[in-house]
């Protein structure tokens, strides 16, 4: 099975992404991890992702669609992909199916994490204490939930219309929420 989870920042789509992907023997690929560690690892991609995700703006395309549609299609070929943080935007929606459509890896099952926008700040803010990331301060937290808005939130609209999504009140607890994912992904 592949999945897609979708949700602004603090969401909980990492969480969530981790145990669904332990539960169902999937890959977990997390596309902010996978810039952190080329940005750790100091290669090419990674000193160009660096400064962008400080100011959480999103990275260019052809460059996420680059690092991440392989790691795509090797998970198809074995049980399937647990895509968080990807596609982040329409332009990336687009271009990423016209490419998994050709492997046959297209998503069965878009999850929406829906959170209220004072429950999200509270959270990042309590995540900058215990982790520091050092995009989670006050004003990239801002910044990044304006681009949510702006680029993200229209691959709401986008997956509904091809009957792909299921929204999930993510405001909960972490145990309620991996149950209601559960409860709405095609059974296989
Ligand atoms: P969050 O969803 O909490 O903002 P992530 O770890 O998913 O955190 O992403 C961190 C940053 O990595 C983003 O702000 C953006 O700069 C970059 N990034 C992650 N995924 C993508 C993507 N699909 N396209 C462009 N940039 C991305």
């Amino acid at each position: 099975m592949n999945v897609l989870l979708i949700g602004p920042p603090g969401s909980g789509k990492g969480t969530q992404g981790k145990r669904l992907a332990d539960l169902l023997s999937l890959e977990h690929l997390a596309t902010g991890d996978l810039l952190r560690a080329e940005v750790d690892a100091g290669t090419e991609l990674g000193r160009k992702a660096e400064e962008i995700m400080a100011d959480g703006e999103l990275v260019p395309d052809s460059v996420i669609i680059d690092l991440v549609m392989p790691k795509v299609r090797a998970a198809n070929n074995r049980n399937g992909y647990l895509l968080d943080g990807f596609p982040r935007s329409v332009d990336q929606a687009v271009e990423a199916r016209r490419l998994a459509e050709e492997y046959d890896a297209t998503p069965d099952a878009v999850i929406y994490l829906d959170v209220p926008r004072d429950e999200l700040k509270r959270r990042i803010l309590a995540r900058a204490e215990s982790e520091g990331r050092i995009d989670d301060n006050e004003e990239t937290v801002t910044n990044r939930l304006r681009v949510f808005d702006e680029a993200t939130a229209p691959l709401v609209d986008y997956y509904r219309d091809r009957g792909l999504l299921h929204t999930v009140d993510a405001a909960r607890t972490e145990d309620e929420v991996t149950e209601s994912i559960l409860a709405v992904l095609p059974k296989t």
